[in-house]
């Protein structure tokens, strides 16, 4: 029997569908002392496994899982102290436990961006079920610059599309179409429909 193909725990089994009406959820990284703790006080938008190499990964996953939520819904509410932005250059500053690791949320500090007011959190961290599960599968070819072999692309791309998650190589048309909106408002060339 082929081995089978893993994409990310919380998928593997099936996607779970979210709770109607959800409140939200408190993320808690990985650390059995003093946990950072970030409240997320609503539903997650745009939930999606990724590939790409700056999400982070549970142990052994070749991808992430991470959604969006509006940044006023996001709140540190235990040991703050303990994170660390992984990279200030990038466009999205990843807030990492630097004792575990773990990434609690990651936030687009330039207001000229397309998804300036949303966070990016790993939906998995909540202590309770009921965020929306996953709708695609982003930078699926980008799991190659994380060791997976390019030979076993093909299987993955099948198992994503198996599970309902559509493989993209970059984001879901629709994040594509924002992303080009906001490039076409900011040179000037966006024509109304
Ligand atoms: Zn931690
Ligand atoms: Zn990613």
């Amino acid at each position: 029997m082929a081995d089978k193909v893993l994409i990310h725990p919380a998928v593997d089994e099936g996607l779970k569908p979210g709770s109607a009406n959800f409140a939200g959820a408190t993320l808690t990284c990985h650390c059995q002392t003093d946990p950072v703790k970030v409240e997320v006080g609503a539903q997650v938008a745009h939930n999606h496994v990724c590939g790409c190499t700056k999400c982070w990964k549970p142990k052994g996953a070749s991808f992430a899982q991470i959604a969006v939520v509006g940044r006023d819904k996001v709140k540190i509410v235990a040991n703050g102290q303990k994170l660390k932005v992984v990279n200030e250059a990038a466009p999205i500053q990843r807030h990492a436990c630097t004792v575990c690791g773990v990434h609690l949320y990651g936030r687009i500090e330039n207001n000229q961006h397309a998804f300036y007011g949303l966070d990016f959190v790993h939906t998995e961290l909540g202590d309770k079920p009921g965020f929306d599960p996953p709708g695609f599968a982003a930078f699926v070819s980008s799991v190659i610059e994380s060791g997976v072999p390019p030979s076993h692309m093909a299987g993955i791309r099948a198992r994503l599309t198996e599970l309902g998650l559509p493989p993209y190589d970059v984001l879901s048309p629709p994040l594509m179409d924002a992303l080009a909106t906001q490039a076409a408002k900011l040179a000037g060339t966006l024509r109304n429909a």
